[in-house]
């Protein structure tokens, strides 16, 4: 990669992409690059269902299916976590927003200020399918791995936080189709609703991890410059 880019607390990004294509291990080495909050709704999804709450409970059962967890509560994490009292100037949004309605809830919650760029990740059926098969997740602090072409640096063992690597719950063929089913329904018609409002940038995310964060940081930084310029 070439020169780091300066950080800045207040950037705005949200990540698209399909189940597979890099969106969590995208968005945390941004989150890193620029000094902002990585906020996944399936990270906080998992975490809570992990917990045995009966919420957790219900999420997890949600998630174990591939369905998406009901508008309301997602949008209610979000406002909370984003939009309250002790809410970051920016963040990097992993997973959220997966409809239009919640696309419409989040342009309502950052009102004038808005977003910065929305990023897609591009990426072909064979090589999500090969991801996912190979994706590892750290049961303590969420990490993404991939046994091919992400490993950790011990087999088994988070890079990060030293914690113990598992398949996800709803890595399973059943749940994968229906994952990519809704996505293609009610997810990639986000693609054009943010392209119509101006904030879509499309990157190639094939190719490997770093190559592929190259390109987005020059998608982040094309948008900052035309802003700073502007
Ligand atoms: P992810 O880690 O982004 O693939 O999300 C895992 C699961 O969490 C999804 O398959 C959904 O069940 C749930 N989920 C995550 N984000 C959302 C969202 N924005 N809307 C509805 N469900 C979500």
């Amino acid at each position: 990669m070439k020169a780091q880019p300066a950080p800045d607390e207040t950037a705005r990004i949200v990540v698209l992409g399909r189940q597979g294509s890099g969106k969590g291990t995208q968005a945390a080495r941004l989150a890193a690059i620029y000094g902002v909050a990585h906020v996944s709704t399936g990270d906080a999804f998992r975490a809570a269902a992990g917990s045995g709450s009966e919420l957790g409970r219900t999420l997890k059962s949600y998630m174990d299916r591939g369905e998406l967890v009901p508008d309301d509560v997602v949008v209610g994490v979000i406002r909370e976590h984003l939009f309250g009292p002790d809410a970051p100037a920016g963040f990097i949004l992993d997973g959220f927003p997966r409809n239009v309605g919640q696309a419409e809830a989040l342009a309502e919650m950052a009102g004038k200020r808005g977003l910065d760029i929305v990023v897609d990740l591009e990426a072909d059926t064979q090589e999500v399918l090969h991801r996912m098969a190979g994706r590892r997740v750290c049961t303590k602090c969420g990490a993404n791995y991939n046994v091919v072409d992400n490993p950790t640096k011990v087999s088994g063992q988070c890079d990060a936080c030293s914690g113990p690597l598992a398949q996800r719950d709803d890595d399973t063929e059943d749940a994968i189709r229906r994952r990519l089913e809704i996505y293609e329904t009610t997810t990639a018609p986000l693609i054009d609703w943010y392209r119509d409002r101006g904030l879509l940038a499309a990157v190639d995310a094939m190719g490997d991890v770093a190559t592929v964060t190259a390109r987005v940081v020059a998608a982040v930084e094309g948008v900052r410059q035309a802003k700073t310029i502007g």
